[in-house]
């Protein structure tokens, strides 16, 4: 058997390292062609030598030194910057991981796709900032992308052998996040301690404070659209607060098909990683027996503003997506950063898009990098000036 190339893109953050857990399970199967990661030069290097990887990339031109010190005699090549991530994405590989976590995930997934290259898709905002961009450049190159995030992989699993023709509807699970049992009065407070930590889902700090806000969700609504080509109106959100039914899929004849299975990202990243086959994969088994109960509740709007602001994204097109992301992942900057509170996020992302959505150009832009790149930018500037305002 044939060893499948595999890259990984944001190796050192948490999807990344769900993915190197896989790959080190199964070391005859897989060919490590290159790593990235940002900061994190010692896990980076450690992975690229355990792996013996072809190439590791710091996104960081800083940390270039470093990271050939720490690859010191490993035979591994090393490169940095934003040029050698772009570059690494064109290095001959069978499957792609897109885990970089925002819109820098964005430049090396199209590239992967331009190569042809089967793209393992986690990086969300790909498809939010860009989704027509990446379908296309998926099919003019004959490329696939496999969706790695739980919901996506779950709708994709239901589809096997299903015409698209005949789906009524999609419905994506939410845990309803850190904060889905606090009284609404005490949102405005919430520390930013408090909202990086998950009910259900161990990940990256950017995602799990997302998920507290309903913004994660409200991107995978927008991640939905784009992927499967479904209407918005077609698109519903089930908060489930055991986080073990990942979504359902509704046919024309009312059959609803089902997800379940145990919050672990191991599962959805395996599945792609060894897609078309079924492997099999260290996750627990669930014991619906002493799970005794699932429930389900519809979100409650005044509780997740942000679910509102998918909706509006989706009806505005074009660079909607790209002004929306920005705006979140400069608001989300600010909270972290102890500037704005938890509910100032959903505000001033609903500003950004208010603002950026009346001025000529941009609404009915063309999606192209360069394009996304300055709505992006905007998004960014509107947080800030929306900020200052206050101040
Ligand atoms: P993380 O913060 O744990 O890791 C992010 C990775 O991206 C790291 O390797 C980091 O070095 C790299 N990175 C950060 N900024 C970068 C930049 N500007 N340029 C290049 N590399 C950069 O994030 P994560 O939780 O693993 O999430 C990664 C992606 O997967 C996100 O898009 C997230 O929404 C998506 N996702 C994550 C989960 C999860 O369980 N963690 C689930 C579904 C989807
Ligand atoms: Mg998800």
């Amino acid at each position: 058997m044939t060893k499948r190339r595999v890259t990984i893109f944001g190796a050192t953050g948490s999807i990344g390292q769900s993915t190197i857990d896989l790959i080190k399970r199964a070391p005859d199967r897989f060919e490590v062609v290159a790593l990235t990661g940002g900061q994190n030069i010692d896990r980076l290097a450690a992975d690229a030598r355990a792996l013996g990887a072809g190439l590791a990339v710091t996104a960081d031109p800083a940390r270039l030194d470093d990271l050939r010190a720490a690859l010191h005699e490993s035979g591994v090549e090393a490169a940095a910057g934003p040029a050698a991530l772009i570059e690494a994405a064109t290095r001959p590989a069978d499957w792609i991981m897109s885990a970089i976590v925002g819109v820098a995930g964005l430049a090396p997934g199209l590239k992967a796709l331009e190569q042809g290259t089967t793209l393992a898709l986690a990086n969300k905002e790909s498809l939010v900032t860009a989704g027509p961009l990446l379908m296309q450049t998926a099919a003019r190159h004959g490329a696939r992308i496999l969706p790695v995030d739980s919901e996506h992989s779950a709708i994709f699993q239901a589809l096997v052998g299903e015409d698209m023709a005949a789906v009524e509807r999609i419905v994506i699970t939410a845990s309803g996040g850190a904060f889905r049992d606090w009284p609404l009065e005490r949102l405005a407070q919430a520390s930013v301690a408090e909202a990086s930590s998950h009910p259900n889902w161990d990940m990256g700090q950017r995602i799990t404070i997302d998920s507290a806000s309903m913004f994660n969700k409200a991107l995978e609504v927008i991640e939905t659209k784009e992927f499967f080509a479904i209407a918005p109106e077609r698109i519903e959100v089930l908060v489930h607060p055991e986080s073990l039914v990942h979504a359902l899929v509704g046919f024309r004849d009312g059959a609803l098909m089902a997800h379940v299975g145990p919050p672990d990202m191991r599962h959805a990243i395996g599945y792609a990683l060894n897609w078309p086959e079924r492997a099999e994969l260290p996750v627990a088994r669930l014991d619906l027996a002493r799970v005794g109960q699932l429930n389900f509740r519809a979100p409650d709007p005044a509780r997740y503003p942000a679910l509102a602001l998918a909706q509006q994204v989706m009806a505005q097109g074009g660079l909607a997506g790209a002004v929306f992301n920005g705006a979140k992942e400069r608001a989300l900057d600010c909270f972290i950063a102890g500037q704005i509170g938890f509910n100032d996020m959903t505000a001033l992302v609903a500003g950004a898009l208010d603002q950026i959505g009346s001025q000529s150009g941009l609404d009915d832009g063309e999606i192209t990098l360069d394009n996304v790149a300055r709505a992006d930018h905007l998004a960014r500037k509107a947080i800030d000036a929306q900020i200052a305002r206050r101040a």
